[in-house]
């Protein structure tokens, strides 16, 4: 008995196979897909677009990119009641920005103005591609010690100035892979001497630029107990202009979260880093070349 039901089932497999099939194929021609999934996709091989240049309509002036750290998918940092890094990052851009525009003496670009991902090499792409005369990467920290806040400021290093500051490289270079320094068709010998002395007059001006912004956020800003620092950050990677990596403060820290969301902070915040490009920036139209 059980044979024979065996028998029958196979036989009539290849029936079932064509009745399946012919459902398919009238399912098919008589239904539109319900769903339809359209991903944007930049085009193949091309740079994302450039942000708009604020302030000033005279291309002599100096040119400041701002980018909020992560946005998009990449959410960075969390912190308690759902507070998220890139909201903190991206309000606190528009507030520096925001103290720059009232007073009108540099140009200023955001790498991003809403919600939105970039690759850490596109960060500082868009600054070089827009001949920037300033970087600055704004971020917010977070500790296992709960008890850790304040602002540091971080400029480019190989080697990490101590192990907190490599873990917070390690932690905000996850975001992709890093890339080179594209050099065109230059040697490798008159690369690695255009690299060596490119970047140590960026380091210099970067931590020049740190100093300044300590100087200028005093009274504004509460720093960490070892507020200049250096890691090896995969967005201050590039030999055209100095960058700076600005952690405003511990998101992981109750006091410091509440002040980052703090809308009067943010803007004592955004005077002090506005002040201190201000002043760079007029001293490097001093000293040209
Ligand atoms: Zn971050």
């Amino acid at each position: 008995m059980k044979m024979r039901l065996k028998i029958i089932g196979i036989a009539a497999l290849p029936l079932l196979a064509v009745a399946g099939l012919w459902t398919v194929l009238r399912s098919s021609q008589s239904h539109v897909p319900e769903y339809v999934l359209r991903v944007p996709l930049p085009p193949v091989g091309g740079a994302v677009g450039l942000p708009v240049i604020e302030g000033p309509p005279d291309a002599s002036r100096p040119l400041v990119v701002i980018d909020a750290g992560h946005g998009g998918h990449d959410p960075g940092a969390s912190g308690s009641g759902g507070l998220r890094e890139k909201d903190l990052t991206l309000a606190l851009v528009k507030a520096v920005r925001d103290a720059l525009l009232e007073d009108g003496r540099v140009r200023v670009a955001l790498t991003r103005a809403d919600d939105r991902f970039l690759v850490l090499d596109e960060r500082s792409g868009i600054a070089r591609r827009m001949g920037a005369d300033l970087f600055i990467s704004v971020h917010a920290d977070a500790a296992d010690n709960v008890d850790a806040n304040g602002a540091t400021v971080y400029t480019l290093s190989d080697t990490a100035s101590d192990t907190v500051a490599q873990r917070l490289a390690a932690r905000e270079n996850r975001a992709d892979v890093v890339n080179g320094v594209p050099l065109g068709g230059k040697s490798d010998a008159v690369s690695s001497i255009l690299v060596d002395l490119s970047r140590r007059d960026m380091a210099a001006n970067s931590v020049r630029f740190s100093d300044l912004v300590l100087r200028e956020s005093n009274g504004k800003l509460q720093f960490h107990t070892n507020p200049q620092r250096q890691a090896g950050f995969v967005v201050l990677k590039s030999l055209d202009m100095p960058s700076v990596l600005i952690e405003a403060g511990y998101i992981s820290n109750d006091d410091n979260a509440r002040l980052l969301e703090n809308d009067t902070w943010r803007r004592q915040f955004a005077q002090g880093i506005a002040s201190a490009i201000e002043i760079f920036l007029a001293r490097q139209m001093q000293q040209p070349g």
